[in-house]
């Protein structure tokens, strides 16, 4: 179970600011959960949490049934995709995919095993012997994306993972996301993933559901349908 739960979360930065205000969310196993705002909203604050970067300051986050206030980061089964995708330059993509796991010990041919998968999954597979400087900037996400997948996570975060392409990419890559999002379901693999984003294209088109922020609180959790009804 990788449900994601956070209860009466709140953030207050060592400078007094109040960040977050005891917000509740409840992320469905399996759920894809767009979270939206302005800048400065605290999505990002937000993400940070759920995944250990950043101390909660009251409440409780769970990932599954489990409170995870005190995890790790490593130790939370979760796996993020940040904006700037910082691949290692002097690794192939190969490498790059697999490095995760050679850290952590997992046996070579495992390694192989989900490496080959992730690429397979991501349309790698032709690109693995190249380094990062031989890559677009799609193909680059792409890998970063990889890296994510390999780990085989229960969560999914996704900062921003869009915001540094053009539009043409950022286009196919909202459909190559969301593509993945269900190929994970179908074959009961964790899928469960939260997906912070100011773009509200990326919002309608990817989530199950669109949580929206402001200034710290929640204001609106709904389906893209129930949130954007056009005329
Ligand atoms: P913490 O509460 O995590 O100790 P700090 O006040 O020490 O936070 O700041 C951590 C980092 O966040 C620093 O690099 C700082 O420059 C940056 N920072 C501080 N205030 C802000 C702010 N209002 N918005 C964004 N970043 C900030
Ligand atoms: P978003 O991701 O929605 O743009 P953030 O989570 O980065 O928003 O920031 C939420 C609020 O918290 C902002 O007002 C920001 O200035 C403030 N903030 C972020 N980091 C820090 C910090 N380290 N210290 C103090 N305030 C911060």
């Amino acid at each position: 179970m990788s449900k994601v739960t956070l209860e009466k979360v709140a953030k207050v930065y060592s400078n007094g600011f109040k960040a977050v205000h005891d917000i509740d969310l409840e992320i469905q196993d399996g759920e894809f959960m767009v979270m939206i705002g302005p800048s400065g909203c605290a999505k990002s604050t937000t993400l940070r949490m759920l995944a250990g970067l950043e101390t909660i300051s009251g409440g409780n986050v769970r990932i599954g049934k489990d409170v995870v206030n005190n995890l790790a980061p490593k130790d939370r089964g979760i796996a993020m995709v940040f904006q700037n995708y910082a691949l290692y330059p002097h690794m192939t993509v190969r490498e790059n995919l697999g490095f995760g796991l050679k850290l952590a010990k997992v046996p070579a041919d495992q390694i192989e095993k989900q490496v080959d998968e992730a690429a397979e999954m991501l349309e790698l597979t032709p690109l693995m012997d190249r380094l990062p400087r031989q890559l677009s900037g799609g193909q680059a996400q792409r890998v970063a994306v990889g890296r994510a997948i390999v780990k085989r996570p229960n969560v999914f975060l996704f900062d921003e993972p869009l915001s540094n392409l053009d539009a043409k990419l950022r286009a196919s890559m909202r459909v190559r996301i969301s593509d993945l999002h269900k190929q994970l379901k179908s074959s009961n693999r964790s899928a469960t993933t939260v997906y912070v984003t100011h773009d509200q294209t990326e919002a309608m088109t990817m989530g199950d559901r669109i949580c929206v922020m402001k200034e710290g609180v929640i204001m609106q959790v709904d389906t893209p349908a129930n949130l954007y009804k056009y005329p």
